[in-house]
């Protein structure tokens, strides 16, 4: 948690009412134990909406979206956790945590706005040249590429003069001095000759503008073929191409968004706006990060990649796979023939060609998979067997069982390969994801716990529901919470988001010696998992004596943990047996280990 200390950001949580905070944003009436209204964050005529005063959290019955007074403020206001707590603890009056640097907050706040101020006066200044004589050429060349007034203008593009010092002197001319423009990336210093001049010079200029209107930075892209294409503003205290996403403040609009476009280029997201595809974005210049992946999700579930179809853009469309779904998105890929870019596609065939190709788009391992068809001749049988090998590692990824049958029995069909070799190719890999897995997990510490990327192991629904059952025991009042941690003690819950909650409830036993639904939820930041414990806190749990309950709940986790175990002891036999035993020694006492946990389970 950034800076900010435990016990402040309870107590801001606990002040600020959820009723009272949904009801700025929201209608919400009084019906039953609590109050409904429209969500929010989804579409309806019917109120599924559903804050609860006693519980302090909020549920939509209709998109599943839930979670505490923070969670709610940061997905509406879609800001982080930081921000969002800023912003409650404003609400209320209550001043920020001692220790916080007040002084070096006030200065970080000053340079940021002369920051943000300089870079307004510079997109001003670039826009009105592009409508003044000298930018002729450049309005010229705009045109000339289908763009209309009103696009040129919610974009903010602009001309950068073939000048050394036009925005230079401008802005000097406002009061800024040259050691301002150098910080901000307006102007560049050439040390030797002792001279300071604009960065970006004879470039249709695009502005770079976050979701709150602030412009950022600015890319500059040349009108023929001199180098570089494309000059963007340098990184800085305030600035970070890896962080911030093109197009993003329009696409951001689109209510409700239901998907995002990625695509390689500004001009890419420009054209995309222009055919009324307005949930087009673009990083800025460099390969999709992490930290843009995690904002997109935050706008949108769904995206849809839309990368060149020259050979550079498909391998970035692999790359950039992963990274997406890592972030917890959905993912579908398009393709575009004879390796054209989206702009091409919309200019030669139209947007209802565009729709179309949106439908044929691919999924994750969709994409993959034709990848590698390309890759292998099939009329082999050293191609189909390749082929098999890559795509039984495509497949181990999928963690629907049922999904994973399906494809499969297409690769069955398709290669005339008995599907029994695959699903044994299958497991292999898993085993050998989990090894890895294994290593990585306990070199992380103490309260880390990655998540699998494969989660491979078929747990006990039995142990599934209790750990489920103990989560939503735990966090209803501190005399059920200290029973549950005292219950688990020695026991480590297998999903790691359950255990992350055993963690937070420990530490606000031990802090404050209270719990509830609303102060676990804002120890967390990830949105997602705010939503599935919110999922499980609404479920109910029927129990006559909630003593027995507990101890059945705890066996129950107790063996799942047994059964994992003993699954992937089996699963490396299996692979012994398969591949010979090398160490006589090692396989009898892996044999031995597995006979004293099936005893354990038949007990
Ligand atoms: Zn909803």
């Amino acid at each position: 948690m950034p800076w900010f200390p435990e016990d402040w950001i309870d107590e801001v949580v606990v002040r600020n009412d959820i009723v009272d905070v949904v009801n700025q944003y929201v209608e919400i009436k009084p019906r039953g134990r609590g109050y409904f209204g429209l969500c929010p964050f989804h579409n309806e005529r019917t109120a599924s909406f559903h804050v609860s005063p006693e519980r302090q959290i909020y549920h939509c019955f209709g998109c599943g979206e839930g979670g505490n007074v923070v969670s709610f403020i940061m997905n509406l206001e879609r800001i982080e956790f930081v921000e969002a707590m800023k912003l409650l603890a404003e609400r209320i009056g209550m001043p920020l945590p001692e220790g916080t640097n007040r002084e070096r907050i006030r200065q970080d706040r000053n340079e940021k706005q002369q920051f943000l101020d300089i870079n307004k006066e510079c997109a001003r200044y670039f826009h009105q040249n592009l409508m003044e004589p000298n930018g002729k050429d450049a309005l010229d060349y705009l045109k000339s590429r289908g763009l209309d007034a009103r696009i040129l203008r919610i974009f903010g593009l602009g001309y950068a003069s073939n000048k050394w010092d036009g925005a230079l002197n401008h802005l000097k001319g406002l009061g800024y001095t040259d050691e301002q423009l150098l910080k901000a990336g307006i102007t560049v210093e050439n040390a030797e000759k002792n001279r300071i001049y604009d960065r970006f010079r004879n470039r249709i200029i695009f502005p770079i503008i976050n979701v709150r209107g602030e412009i950022l930075g600015f890319g500059g892209r040349v009108m023929d073929d001199s180098l570089p294409k494309y000059l963007n503003s340098p990184d800085s205290p305030t600035f970070s191409k890896s962080i911030n996403l093109f197009g993003l403040h329009l696409a951001a609009k689109v209510r409700p968004l239901e998907y995002l476009i990625i695509v390689e280029g500004y001009m890419d997201v420009i054209s995309l706006h222009q055919y009324g595809f307005s949930q087009a974005v673009a990083t800025l210049g460099t390969a999709l990060t992490t930290e843009q992946a995690k904002l997109m999700r935050r706008f949108s579930p769904e995206v849809y990649i839309a990368y060149d179809g020259d050979t550079a853009g498909q391998a970035a469309t692999m790359k950039a796979l992963d990274i997406l779904r890592d972030a917890g998105c959905r993912v579908r890929v398009m393709q575009f023939p004879n390796k054209l870019d989206p702009d091409d596609v919309l200019k030669q065939y139209g947007p209802e060609y565009f729709g179309k190709l949106m439908d044929k788009s691919l999924s994750l391992i969709d994409y993959k998979l034709s990848k590698l068809r390309e890759e292998h001749d099939l009329n082999t049988t050293d191609g189909k067997v390749d082929f098999a090998t890559a795509a039984a590692q495509v497949l181990a990824e999928v963690n629907n069982s049922i999904e994973r049958d399906a494809y499969i029995q297409e690769l069955e069909s398709l290669l005339g390969i008995r599907s029994r070799a695959i699903y044994d190719q299958i497991a292999r890999i898993q085993a050998m994801n989990r090894k890895q897995n294994k290593g990585q997990r306990n070199s992380t510490g103490k309260y880390r716990y990655t998540k699998n990327k494969t989660r491979t192991v078929v747990l006990k629904p039995g142990s599934v529901k209790a750990e489920a059952h103990l989560v939503n025991l735990m966090v209803q009042g501190k005399t059920n919470a200290a029973k549950v941690i005292k219950g688990l003690e020695g026991l480590t819950l297998q999903d790691p988001l359950y255990q992350q909650t055993v963690v937070i409830v420990q530490s606000l036993l031990k802090r404050k010696g209270e719990v509830s639904e609303a102060l676990v939820l804002s120890h967390m930041e990830d949105k997602e998992d705010i939503r599935k414990l919110v999922d499980i806190f609404q479920q109910e749990m029927e129990y006559d004596n909630i003593d027995t309950f507990l101890s059945d709940c705890l066996n129950n986790v107790a063996k799942g943990i047994i059964e994992r175990q003993r699954q992937e002891l089996q699963s490396e036999i299996t692979i012994m047996d398969r591949e010979g035993i090398e160490d006589p020694d090692k396989y009898k006492s892996l044999l031995k280990e597995l006979q004293q946990l099936n005893h354990k389970l038949s007990t």
